[in-house]
């Protein structure tokens, strides 16, 4: 029996379960999907919010602004690239330059240091593709970007190294006992027991709840769509640029992203759970609105559109307690924007305050906060790769061309924790296939290195587990 098995693979499920090993508990992650950060993780914005947005008092408020301290060190020991450029919040007329005293005001209160407001022409000079009728900004040094799924992986990663299990597929549908003995059953029929369980399904969180009869907050899907431009656009901004928040939401952002591309997103539309498609209307007010932002923003460069659905919560903030009538049954539900930024601080919450609460926390002599980055040949030097090639000739074999990556770092994506099995899983642990031609090029090589590296048919290879094969059959 474990001590503690957490639900979901997202970055709040991940950064938790790292957190756990920390100390001498036996832990487990259970996932439904054939991989880790299948969810909200792997499709936003990637922005380490400063914490001016959130209403003085919340929880968002308190681990938002905790998170963003904690980032840049997290990051460091997870070898996952962090930036911090700074964030702008953009007026566009005197009215919402009182918006932005008030941002400023409700950022100090909750804690936010660096916050100035600046005028059109300190923010052209930091921002030369501003739009020319931008009047001002509110400036937060604070504010950062970062890869959401290579922090989620990585947060995995070194938690299985220090000692957690993880089981894939295993989607949770049926929940009976109470501590110190909750048994949780898989869609296929996989059982696993624990003395306490930590809900951090996302967008199912409510579902999750629901199993053991708390029925006192509702979850729903907000999806946003975003496009995303090639690397040559890096320079098309320096900071990630904000609308002024209105009555009608905060809009899109323009930013510049870790591995220099331009992301432009997210609108904000009620969806269906699952509904991760993009629409052309979606996709149009991005494109208009990015416009009304920068002057000059290359369209000819967008490589590819996504949409990540949000799980929105009636109570309007995050949800992390335990159930009102399940002792040792943790609730981490509802966790919307900025939930990435803040998953670090609400990990070491959850373990301190409520695990806490319940286990005697000892803490795990062998812990190792490190791990070595996913990808990393192209920042080499070239001694270094010299070196690299010949201690491993994979390393002198670039499988995807555009973003440098070699058949070295494909095989170790497929044997380090959490090890990647399809094409999609490589694509986000090496950028194998995030490049200019999204693959049009690597994606048949990536797919046999998986074929011959786990020792599969290459027609049972899938992009995305599931019935997700590339191919239908042998042709000759
Ligand atoms: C469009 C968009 C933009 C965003 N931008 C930002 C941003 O810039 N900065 C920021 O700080 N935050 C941002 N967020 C919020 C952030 O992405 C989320 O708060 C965070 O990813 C939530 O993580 P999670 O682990 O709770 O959920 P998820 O990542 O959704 O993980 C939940 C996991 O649970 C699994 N699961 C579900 N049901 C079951 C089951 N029955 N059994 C087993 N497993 C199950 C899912 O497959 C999934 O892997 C954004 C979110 C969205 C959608």
């Amino acid at each position: 029996m474990y001590d503690i098995v957490v639900v979901g693979g997202g970055v709040i499920g991940g950064m938790i379960l790292r957190e756990l090993t920390r100390y001498r508990l036996n832990v487990c992650l259970v996932e439904k999907e054939n991989d880790v950060c299948m969810g909200q993780s792997k499709a936003n914005s990637g922005i380490v919010h400063a914490g001016f947005d959130a209403q003085v008092g919340t929880l968002k408020a308190k681990f938002n602004v905790l998170g963003n301290r904690m980032m840049p060190k997290v990051a460091k020991e997870l070898g996952v690239k962090y930036v911090n450029n700074g964030s702008l919040v953009v007026a566009f007329s005197d009215e919402e330059v009182k918006t932005l005293e008030q941002l400023k005001q409700r950022g100090e209160q909750n804690g936010v240091e660096g916050l100035e407001i600046i005028d059109r022409q300190k923010l052209a000079q930091i921002e030369p593709n501003i739009s020319g009728k931008a009047v001002g900004a509110l400036l937060a040094k604070s504010g950062g970007i970062i890869c959401p799924y290579e922090l989620t992986i990585a947060a995995i990663g070194n938690a299985m190294d220090n000692g957690a299990h993880l089981e894939t597929n295993f989607e949770v549908v049926k929940i009976e006992g109470e501590y110190p003995e909750y048994l949780l059953f898989a869609a296929d029929g996989r059982q696993i027991t624990a003395k306490a369980v930590v809900n951090c399904a996302g967008i199912n969180s409510q579902k999750i709840a629901n199993l053991v009869g708390d029925e006192y907050f509702t979850v729903g899907g907000r999806r946003g769509e975003y496009m995303l431009l090639d690397r040559e656009s890096g320079d098309l901004v320096n900071h990630t640029l904000f609308f002024t928040p209105t009555k009608l939401g905060k809009g899109i952002l323009v930013s510049k992203t870790v591995d220099g591309n331009v992301i432009l997103g997210p609108t904000a539309e009620d969806v269906d759970f699952n509904d991760t498609s993009t629409t052309s209307q979606g996709l149009n007010s991005v494109a208009e609105k990015a416009k009304a932002m920068c002057d000059n923003v290359p369209f000819y460069n967008v490589i590819t559109s996504f949409s990540g659905v949000r799980a929105y919560c009636d109570r309007h903030d995050f949800i992390i307690e335990q159930s009102p009538q399940k002792r040792g049954f943790f609730h981490v539900a509802g966790i919307e924007s900025p939930g990435l930024t803040s998953a670090p601080a609400i990990a070491e919450y959850v373990v301190n305050e409520l695990i806490g609460g319940l286990f005697e926390l000892k803490p795990n002599q062998n812990f190792n906060p490190n791990r070595e980055p996913d990808y990393f040949f192209k920042n080499l030097t070239a001694e270094e790769k010299n070196k690299l090639i010949k201690s491993n000739p994979a390393y002198g074999k670039i499988v995807c061309r555009c973003e440098q990556i070699t058949e070295g770092e494909i095989i170790r994506a497929l044997t380090v924790n959490p090890k990647a099995t399809d094409v999609d899983g490589v694509k986000r642990r090496t950028r194998a296939g995030m490049g200019r031609c999204q693959g049009g090029f690597c994606q048949p090589y990536v797919a046999e290195i998986i074929a011959k590296e786990l020792g599969v048919c290459l027609c049972d290879v899938t992009k995305s587990g599931g019935e997700s094969k590339l191919l239908t059959g042998e042709s000759k």
